[in-house]
């Protein structure tokens, strides 16, 4: 079955209440990003990918008319919790090496088998089922940030 994706509004909140909040972020506010959701379940190494960040090719630019795209992969995401889903977040934003529109563009790699930042900041194995989380304050306050987001972009030019 082909891949399917199509552009995601819920993670684009998501992430747009991370670099609207964050210090770490602030290189990407002008950053242009398009955040896709896929049905594909995708591995590597036999691990479950939950989020890809890759550059817009230049050749590509007149189709997808952004600098990176950012995509979660439904399945996998669907089974972690909307805290977890917000640390996929947080750690995609990570792989953007955006530092200005002259300046060039890559996908950084991992300092290790996830960012060290990641781990510092929700404990190592946040990803597992009934994870402990560290710094859950924080996102609690991404979920109420990204769904006040979510709702003023519904609510823009539609019918209540
Ligand atoms: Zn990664």
């Amino acid at each position: 079955m082909a891949e399917e994706r199509k552009v995601s509004e819920h993670y684009a909140a998501i992430a747009k209440a991370w670099i609207d909040s964050r210090d770490e972020f602030e290189h990407l506010k002008d950053a242009s990003i398009i955040y896709l959701e896929s049905d594909h379940r995708k591995k590597s190494k036999r691990k479950k990918v939950f989020g890809l960040c890759e550059k817009v090719q230049d050749k590509n630019k007149w189709a997808i008319p952004a600098d990176f795209t950012i995509t979660f992969y439904r399945p996998h995401m669907e089974k972690l919790s909307e805290w977890q889903q917000e640390i996929v977040v947080y750690h995609e934003l990570l792989h953007v090496g955006f530092y200005g529109e002259d300046e060039p563009m890559q996908t950084i790699p991992h300092d290790m088998e996830d960012f060290r930042q990641v781990i510092d900041m929700f404990g190592s194995h946040w990803d597992e089922d009934g994870a402990d989380l560290l710094n859950t304050a924080l996102l609690i306050e991404i979920s109420e940030d990204a769904s006040y987001l979510e709702e003023s972009e519904n609510s823009k030019g539609g019918e209540e």
